[in-house]
């Protein structure tokens, strides 16, 4: 044995070790990638080439060692014990009686910390060395996973020099949201079960042999105690010091009034921690109370885990059924077995796309995990194993449930398929929406809401049919005034701007139709050449092709309308609208004749498009980009480089409330 060559051995682990620390717990690297590999690398050599001088707890063993045969098990040195459950506020108060009870009613010092939902692992250091990681087990006999542990950047695999000499640590093995769904996905990619969970994906990777693979999984810890005779805060300050990671959310002070603040504290920020957590727990921070409170025969007295309500349970599938979105999209839906979910009952959960309905093998009768976060709806995260039923797999619909209109993909690259009729009830909405858009006819008043509601009443199929409200024998103001969220002024400002609409120009009647591929500038063309409806109802494909931009796909849009509504004008006619164009002005004499624009930034209540187009209609032209050609720019908010570059230029830089003026509002 070369005592120099074990020496070197050392430094070298410890410079390793340094820089390891340096870069996954303080984030501050002082060395290069390359550097720290090449290190790494002169240790992992010369352990080979020496194998009877390498330390177990070398840093190099953070990448796994050879495969074990199975685990070896372990006896604790004293046994891991469950918690207690509170579930209510009653039952956190009931345990603060009795801890008040054994300290003869003294105000007593609490810590509450959150209740990481993964697996214990117990870590036993002898002479500041880990030389032990075992499995919870039944409590008394758990399983030696010690390789494993090692992989695991956030143990130690050393302590400084004045930690004593025997030392074990308790914490939880979890691993992140993020970390689980890639692991599913490269699981989906292999054709390989996935994990339904975090928690279930962390103990089955503590139960892999071969701690190569765990290392691949970046596990995380969490300690939660140290078995001993300390203070229990002091305790785990000390842990921190020592390399160990610290409880994101913590809570330390006596009194009810504090708990439930912490509760409620760590209940928001939940779903950011970026890892699940079923609860927190509340401990007795003075060790001397903690021995005087002692152990049921399952769990301390001097702790308790309150728990939050579960996120995720298993059910059955009674049903798949489709629904169409507003713009067309048919999204799979499973029809559940009711099933209680974080304090509600689900009953449906999306399934996201065709795609996702087939990763998931889901058929009726299987049994699922089922999710709920937050706010989302909730979502089928995997099947149960064993339990996948046997039912036929769930056909992808060829027709629109809705309409019964074909389905298709609207270009390869998209996953989700649509409903391809262009009429199609469930596209109302958003068709009513466009209809009253600023860009088109400028409705006033026809938001979501509203839009939301006119939809629900079934009184409308098509977006002019809403007009018809102008009717007096359809008592519009009545009926407008009725609906949630609208009072009687605001039916006679919506009946207003609906009359308005009537006398619209052309252009924007053509746009505000939502005759697919006709977009503004389309509709301005159509408009000019054709001066009213009728006429362009009446023009073959051909005609309309040589309408400057007009090419076959628009002309066969067009005509394909025109089909689906022969009657159009008369219709639009009887609704007191016969949209024509207006005689074509003289351009020169409009506001900003001359003009060159820009538009950049995020105007205050002006879209890109609006602005562009009121631009337009004020007689500049528009363009994209600054050139020493531009003659204004009108800038929002965050406006970048073109402002930088106008501002170079010295062209005049304008705001919202100028382009309004120029349009005399
Ligand atoms: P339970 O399994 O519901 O009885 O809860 C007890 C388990 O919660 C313990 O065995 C630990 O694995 C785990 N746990 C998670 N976070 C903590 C924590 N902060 N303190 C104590 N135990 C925790
Ligand atoms: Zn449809």
């Amino acid at each position: 044995m070369s005592p120099d060559l074990q020496a070197q051995m050392k430094d070298l682990a410890d410079a390793v070790r340094l820089h390891r620390y340096r870069y996954y717990v303080l984030d501050q690297p002082t060395v290069s990638d390359a550097e720290y590999d090449a290190l790494e690398k002169e240790l992992r050599d010369l352990e080979a080439a020496h194998p009877d001088l390498a330390d177990p707890n070398s840093p190099t063993r953070r990448v796994g060692a050879p495969p074990v045969e199975s685990f070896e098990k372990v006896r604790h040195r004293t046994p891991l014990y469950s918690l207690d459950n509170a579930y209510t506020d009653e039952d956190l108060e009931a345990w603060y009686a009795r801890v008040l009870k054994a300290s003869d009613q003294q105000p007593v010092a609490l810590v509450g910390e959150i209740k990481v939902d993964g697996l214990s692992l117990a870590l036993t250091y002898e002479q500041r060395n880990l030389v032990l990681a075992v499995t919870r087990g039944d409590g008394e006999v758990g399983e030696d996973v010690t390789e494993n542990a090692r992989t695991i950047v956030d143990i130690p695999l050393t302590l400084p020099g004045s930690a004593p000499d025997l030392v074990e640590v308790r914490g939880e093995v979890f691993l992140s949201r993020v970390r689980w769904e890639e692991l599913n996905r490269a699981r989906d990619a292999k054709g390989e079960p996935r994990f339904a969970n975090p928690r279930n994906a962390a103990s089955g990777t503590m139960k892999l042999l071969d701690s190569r693979e765990v290392a691949a999984r970046r596990l995380q810890f969490l300690p939660w105690q140290w078995v001993g005779e300390q203070d229990h805060f002091e305790a785990m300050e000390r842990l921190v010091t020592w390399g160990f990671a610290a409880m994101p959310e913590r809570m330390e002070g006596a009194g009810l009034g504090r708990v439930r603040e912490f509760l409620e504290r760590v209940g928001g920020r939940r779903e950011g921690l970026g890892f699940d957590l079923d609860g927190v727990v509340l401990k007795v921070r003075s060790h001397e109370l903690q021995q005087r409170l002692g152990f049921t025969d399952r769990a301390p007295r001097w702790a308790i885990a309150y728990k939050f309500p579960a996120t995720q349970a298993t059910t059955t599938v009674l049903g798949i059924t489709w629904q169409v979105g507003r713009t067309g999209k048919l999204t799979p839906v499973a029809e559940l077995e009711a099933v209680d979910v974080a304090g509600s009952t689900v009953r449906r959960a999306t399934l996201h796309n065709a795609d996702e309905l087939a990763r998931l093998g889901l058929r009726v009768g299987s049994r699922v995990f089922i999710e709920k976060g937050g706010d989302v709806i909730p979502k089928v995260v995997s099947l149960v194993p064993g339990e996948e039923g046997d039912g036929p797999l769930p056909e992808i619909p060829v027709a629109c449930p809705v309409c019964a209109g074909p389905v298709g993909k609207d270009d390869d690259a998209e996953v989700a398929i649509r409903c391809l009729n262009p009429e199609c009830p469930a596209k109302l909405a958003a068709r009513l929406l466009h209809f009253g858009s600023r860009v088109a006819l400028d409705i006033e008043g026809m938001g979501d809401a509203l839009v939301e509601q006119l939809v629900a009443s079934q009184r409308f199929r098509q977006p002019w049919e809403v007009l018809g409200l102008l009717d007096d024998a359809m008592q519009g103001t009545a009926y407008l005034a009725g609906l949630e969220r609208m009072a009687e002024k605001s039916a006679q400002n919506l009946m207003a701007a609906l009359d308005a609409a009537r006398t619209k120009p052309l252009a924007r009647w053509l746009h505000a139709l939502g005759i697919p591929m006709v977009g503004a500038r389309t509709a301005e063309l159509l408009a000019e050449a054709y001066q009213d409806l009728e006429s362009l109802w009446s023009a073959t494909e051909d005609q309309l092709q040589a309408v400057e931009e007009v090419g076959p796909k628009v002309a066969g849009a067009v005509r394909a309308f025109r089909d689906l509504h022969p009657d159009l004008p008369d219709h639009l006619a009887a609704l007191g609208v016969a949209p024509v164009a207006p005689p074509p002005v003289d351009r020169s004499a409009l506001p900003l004749a001359g003009q060159i624009a820009v538009v950049t930034g995020t105007l205050p209540t002006f879209s890109r498009e609006e602005a562009e187009a009121l631009l337009k209609r004020l007689g500049a032209k528009v363009s994209s980009s600054v050139s020493p050609k531009t003659t204004v720019l009108v800038a929002g908010e965050k406006a970048g480089s073109k402002l930088a570059k106008a501002e170079a230029l010295a062209i005049p830089v304008r705001d919202e409330a100028w382009l309004r003026a120029q349009g005399g509002s």
